[in-house]
């Protein structure tokens, strides 16, 4: 089903016709207009290496007239565009095909940061603006952008909302979608949809900005965005604790969650596989735990106010659970170094995996409180199935979403682990549909989960995702074959 790729045996001749590649050198200039092969390379291969394009011109424009007038010359000419940000997304949607037809549009000349609102609590900035420089100019401002995931010093925030991120402060600060006021799109045609307001309310209609925030890029090229910005946290407590079970984990969830409330920012639950993996693989890394655990949450308080005294608070409730005879132990870290070191182990363990051998992927979700059915289902279904693989589930307990990836026996072929993708996916989702979650919680569905979508959405609501496609891209021409077939 999936649309996995091989690497391109040889080049394929440009699909595209001579004097559409001068149009377009002369709307944005020769110098941003890329057409040797060793230029395109990086833009056609994603980081772990799944998904593969063959692309003829790489075009980045520097504003958003540029991005209006590629759109419009494209339109007219039948040219197929397939935007990309920071190239980190883990479904293939920013990557072209094979035809050696279709064009990246890259946002990245886009990175102007271009307001910083202190009093309104808005920043308003480009497409191209790496989520790791929003987080910092607004922490320059005494302000709080809560976004956080593990690609943030190269994904980009056009890629961030196109993919309605999700990551670790979903908790408390929701998904990227809640964090925008407004948003400045180029249509298929050409036309820029001005919608850059900064308001906090505004019932004028439908809300326009939410069909373009998680569309990958279906629907068109997002230029810049209103974000909201937070106050900075005061202080900001993280404690890792090792335990039994993940029941034992959402225990400690909801005894953390009825004493802190929304001061709990993050809580994540990782197993002690993934420990060993980050141990082994990951820079710096370091078990902060004297004893192995067979797995362990993170949990991360943000206080909001002087008066509140964090580290107090986070060690009530760490007792608590101890008595409770959840946690068999627990580290506090002491200072920003030691909490950046724990949340250096928890960013790193999709990237780690990949120094594993093969790994078959799941982006899932279900209700909050299955989370321990889940798993006690879905491990044992992957150690029958594939006796001796080596089960990575962790994520975001606090949200009901978990990475439940499968990492290849020791010593396996790889590739023919890699072919039971499919199989071990259908037996995996077939348990999430049975706990009535998703096949995607925060990824996308890009190529990868494309033509697994119709089996698990609502016809109706299919329907007019197919309507809303052919309305704004009648031609077809705006990311083809993602999402939708
Ligand atoms: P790209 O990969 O370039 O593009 C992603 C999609 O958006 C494509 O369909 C593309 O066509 C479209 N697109 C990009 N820019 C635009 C634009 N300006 N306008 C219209 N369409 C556009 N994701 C999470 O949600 N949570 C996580 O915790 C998380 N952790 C990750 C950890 C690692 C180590 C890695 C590598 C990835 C992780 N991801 C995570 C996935 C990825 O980082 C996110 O999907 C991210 O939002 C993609 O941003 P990007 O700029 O790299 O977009």
């Amino acid at each position: 089903m999936t649309s996995k790729l091989s690497p391109p045996a040889n080049e394929a001749s440009s699909g595209l016709a001579p004097d559409v590649l001068d149009d377009f050198k002369a709307l944005i200039g020769e110098q941003h207009c890329l057409t040797e092969p060793a230029d395109i390379a990086p833009y056609c291969r994603e980081w772990r290496n799944k998904f593969f394009g063959i692309c003829p011109l790489v075009l980045r424009p520097g504003n958003t007239d540029e991005v209006s007038a590629i759109m419009t010359l494209a339109y007219a000419r039948n040219v197929a565009i397939v935007p990309q940000g920071g190239n980190t997304g883990l479904v293939g949607g920013q990557i072209t095909d094979q035809s050696n037809a279709q064009v990246i549009v890259s946002l990245e000349r886009l990175k102007r940061i271009r307001s910083l609102d202190i009093e309104g609590n808005v920043a308003v900035v480009e497409a191209g603006v790496v989520l790791e420089t929003v987080q910092k100019a607004a922490e320059e401002a005494d302000r709080f952008f809560p976004l956080a995931l593990g690609a943030q010093g190269s994904c980009q925030i056009g890629g961030n909302l196109s993919t309605n991120a999700g990551g670790t402060s979903v908790l408390a600060y929701g998904n990227a979608r809640d964090m925008v006021l407004g948003l400045e799109v180029v249509l298929p045609d050409g036309r820029i949809m001005r919608g850059l307001r900064s308001l906090r309310k505004d019932n004028t209609g439908y809300d326009l900005k939410h069909l373009f925030i998680g569309a990958e890029g279906t629907l068109g090229i997002i230029t810049a965005a209103s974000l909201k910005l937070y106050p900075l946290p005061r202080d900001r407590q993280v404690a890792l604790a090792g335990i039994e079970t993940p029941r034992d984990a959402l225990r400690i969830f909801n005894i953390a969650r009825s004493r802190v409330g929304s001061m709990l920012t993050g809580f994540e639950l990782m197993p002690r596989i993934g420990m060993e993996f980050a141990v082994r693989h990951l820079e710096g890394a370091r078990d902060p735990l004297v004893e192995a655990h067979p797995w362990y949450c993170l949990l991360e308080l943000s206080i909001g106010s002087d008066a509140i005294n964090g580290r107090e608070l986070m060690e009530t409730m760490l007792e608590e659970a101890f008595d409770a005879d959840l946690i068999r132990d627990a580290v506090l870290a002491e200072n920003t170094r030691q909490m950046q070191d724990i949340w250096h182990i928890r960013h790193g363990l999709s990237e780690v995996q990949k120094e594993e051998g093969g790994s078959i992927k799941h982006d899932i979700s279900v209700p909050t409180h299955a989370i321990p059915d889940f798993l006690d289902r879905a491990i044992p279904a992957c150690l029958e199935a594939i006796p001796g693989c080596r089960p990575v589930a962790f994520g975001h307990l606090g949200d009901g979403n978990l990475h439940f990836n499968i990492s290849q026996p020791i010593g396996a072929d790889r590739d023919a682990f890699l072919n039971r993708w499919e199989e071990i996916n259908a037996m995996v989702h077939a348990i999430v549909a049975d706990l009535e979650g998703s096949i995607s919680a925060e990824h996308g569905i890009g190529v990868l989960k494309r033509d697994l979508l119709p089996g698990v959405k609502d016809p109706v609501e299919l329907e007019l995702m197919h309507q809303i496609k052919t309305l704004l891209d009648p031609k077809g021409l705006m990311n083809p074959g993602k999402v939708l077939q």
